[in-house]
C-alpha cells in the first residue's frame, strides 16, 4: 500500500521533512491535510460523559451536568442495565458520512487504515494500555493483574457479511488488539432494521443479538468493550449490552469511530 497517498481522494499527502518523518521513513497509510482538516474530532473535555458526543455542537439547553438530554432520557428510562458508557472519536458530520458510506458501503476497507492509530489509541487507553496508565497501574501495584478486558465487536448478520465481504466493527475492533472476544451473534436482517424509524427502533423489544455461549467465561466477571463504527441513538450497543448481560460482565463500555 502506498502510504503516501491519501486514502480518500488520492491526493499526495508527502509532508516536509521533519524530525519526525526522518526518523520514521515509512510513513503509515493515512489521509492528506484537506481530508483530515474536514472530520471534526471531539474533544473527550468537551464530550457528553455518558455518550461522548461533542457538546460544542448541543445548544445549552439540552445540556445537564456535562450530560445531553439524550442520554438523561436514557437514564430516565433506566434502560441501561449494564451498558455503562460511549467513547467517540469524530462527529458524524457530513464529511464523515462520506467517509463511512465509502468505508461501508463500496467496501473499501482500505479507508479504515487511516483511523488506525487514533482508534487504537483511544480504544488501549480505555482497556488501560497505554504507556500512561500502565505507569499508573505499576505505581498501584497492578502490574501483571490479569486480563480484565474483553474486546467485542458489534457483528453483522451473515447476509450483510456476505454482501459487504468483512464487518467493519471487526476491523476497528482488531485495531486495539487482543483480548479479541467475537461474543455476539446477529441474527435476521439488519436491513429491515435500519428501514425502520428511529422511534420505532427505539421501542422495538426483540434483540437482534444473542450471546454466543461458547465465549461465555471470556465475558464472566469482565469488563467489557463494544465496539462500532458510529453512534447514532445507543439503542445498538444497548441492546448487546442487554445480550451479554447472560455471561454476567463486570460492565460494558463502547467505543465507536463517530457520533451522530
Ligand atoms: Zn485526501
Ligand atoms: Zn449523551
Amino acid at each position: 500500500m502506498n502510504g503516501l497517498k491519501c486514502l480518500i481522494c488520492g491526493a499526495d499527502r508527502r509532508e516536509p521533512l521533519t524530525f519526525r518523518t526522518l526518523l520514521s521513513p515509512e510513513t503509515p497509510p493515512g489521509f492528506c491535510r484537506p481530508c483530515r482538516e474536514k472530520m471534526a474530532h471531539i474533544i473527550p473535555g468537551d464530550s457528553c460523559r455518558l455518550c461522548g458526543r461533542d457538546l460544542g455542537l448541543l445548544d445549552g439547553k439540552f445540556i445537564r451536568d456535562s450530560v445531553c438530554s439524550d442520554c438523561v432520557r436514557w437514564e430516565e428510562g433506566n434502560k441501561n442495565g449494564c451498558y455503562d458508557r460511549n467513547f467517540a472519536l469524530f462527529s458524524y458530520n457530513n464529511w464523515m458520512k462520506e467517509v463511512i458510506t465509502t468505508y461501508k458501503f463500496r467496501g473499501d476497507a482500505a479507508i479504515a487504515e487511516g483511523f488506525r492509530a487514533d482508534f487504537r489509541t483511544a480504544g488501549r487507553k480505555i482497556i488501560g494500555k497505554d504507556p500512561q496508565s500502565r505507569w499508573k497501574r505499576i505505581k498501584e501495584g497492578k502490574w501483571g493483574a490479569r486480563e480484565d478486558w474483553a474486546i467485542v465487536p458489534i457483528p453483522i448478520s451473515v447476509t450483510r457479511l456476505k454482501e459487504r465481504g468483512f464487518n467493519q466493527a471487526e476491523i476497528l475492533a482488531e485495531m486495539i488488539g487482543e483480548p479479541l472476544v467475537p461474543a455476539l451473534i446477529r441474527q435476521g436482517d439488519e436491513r429491515k432494521q435500519s428501514k425502520k424509524g428511529r422511534r420505532e427502533r427505539l421501542v422495538s423489544n426483540n434483540n437482534p443479538f444473542i450471546l454466543d455461549e461458547t465465549h461465555v467465561s471470556l465475558v464472566h466477571g469482565k469488563q467489557v468493550l463494544l465496539v462500532d463504527d458510529i453512534y447514532t441513538t445507543g439503542a445498538t450497543l444497548r441492546r448487546a449490552a442487554e445480550a451479554l448481560k447472560k455471561a454476567v460482565p463486570r460492565r460494558v463500555v463502547s467505543l465507536t469511530l463517530a457520533h451522530g
